[in-house]
């Protein structure tokens, strides 16, 4: 069954395309290599040793994503594709809401126009805001998205719902928590672009010399040691997760099946856990000061992902510190690369 994958090199897309492959799914990706490396690629088929078919554009060119449904018979997308820096989106909002939009209406209406179903979004915690109790279920009221990256994921939800029930269409949103690490073989991993906004990339460049410090954005939240909580999900047993709700998509017969699921680990580390077990795991120093809290930030947010355990057999079960060490690990493989 050949499954589309769209924004497949990015840093979550690429380890979901290796477990497709590993599971005998056939993959055809298209991303415009914005936020990605064409040797991403190779690096799947090293790992795989399966080359999936790949085009380079932007989805935004309908014509040519026309000429992909003609050429491949596809049941089903992940799609991936879109823009993530949630600091970017709020001086470039057109940018963000032309590209997270657009992109994913014109696979849509390609899926309407060739009856097909099964469709997966990545979606975001953000779009729960600051929750009023921990943990998060997908029960939680929904706020309206700080970010305009956030309000895409919130726009991209309702656009699927709609689609879902219009349409008679099978579709599961994605909620992730704080994806983290890369791939064992450490082949694969969250490439660099300029400065980092995330925590984990900032500390993994932090301890390798490229930043002098970390900046911790806040230790007066109330929270035990003052630093924000957030919930750490491993990127491969996230990507896991999208071919368990692929799986159940694909069996099931309800034709207007929509589900959402929270993927976290259920469990939240505060800021300065991360970096002690960053440096504990890879027996490196991360020098740090503490600087006032960052605009837009959250106290805490980690998930209860019971409903993704129950009904997709699926739970995250890789440890922080295991996943920090891939990380490490990557940081190393990119040196080796100049990268
Ligand atoms: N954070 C930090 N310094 C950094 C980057 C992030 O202290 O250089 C904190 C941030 O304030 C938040 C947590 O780390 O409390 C996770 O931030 P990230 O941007 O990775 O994810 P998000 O805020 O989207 O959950």
């Amino acid at each position: 069954m050949s499954i589309l994958v769209t924004g497949g090199l990015g840093y979550i897309g690429s380890h979901t395309v290796v477990e497709l492959l590993n599971n005998n799914f056939e993959v055809v990706i298209v991303d415009d290599l914005s936020n990605s490396e064409k040797f991403i690629l190779d690096n799947i088929e090293e790992i795989t040793g399966k080359r999936p078919i790949f085009y380079p554009f932007d989805l935004k060119r309908k014509e040519l994503l026309e000429q992909v449904f003609d050429a491949h018979h596809v049941e089903g997308c992940i799609n991936f594709a879109a823009y993530k820096a949630v600091g970017e989106s709020m001086v470039k909002p057109l940018d963000y809401y032309e590209n997270n939009l657009f992109s994913l209406i014109n696979v849509l209406q390609e899926f309407k126009k060739r009856n097909i179903s099964n469709f997966i979004f990545s979606s975001s915690c953000t779009v729960y805001g600051q929750a009023d109790e921990m943990p998060i279920d997908e029960n939680t009221p929904l706020k309206e998205a700080e970010s305009s990256y956030g309000k895409t994921k919130q726009m991209g939800e309702d656009i699927l719902k709609d689609f879902s029930k219009a349409y008679h269409k099978k579709v599961c949103l994605l909620r992730y928590f704080n994806p983290i690490g890369a791939h064992p073989t450490a082949l694969l991993g969250e490439l660099p672009s300029g400065i980092p906004n995330n925590l984990v990339p900032y500390v993994t460049q932090t301890a390798a010399g490229i930043r002098e410090k970390l900046s911790i954005w806040g230790d007066d939240y109330p929270t035990e040691d003052g630093t924000a909580i957030r919930d750490y999900i491993y990127v491969v047993d996230l990507a896991k997760a999208h071919v368990a709700a692929l799986q159940k998509l694909i069996n099931t017969e309800n034709e207007t099946a929509l589900d959402i699921y929270n993927l976290g680990t259920g469990t939240g580390s505060s800021v300065l856990e991360v970096v002690k077990a960053f440096e504990v795991a890879n027996d490196v120093n991360v020098p740090y000061q503490i600087c006032p809290r960052r605009e837009g930030d959250i106290t805490i947010a980690y998930a209860n992902a019971d409903k993704a355990e129950r009904e997709l057999n699926w739970k995250s079960e890789t440890p922080l510190e295991e996943a920090l060490k891939t990380t490490w690990e990557w940081q190393k493989y990119l040196r080796s690369r100049d990268l």
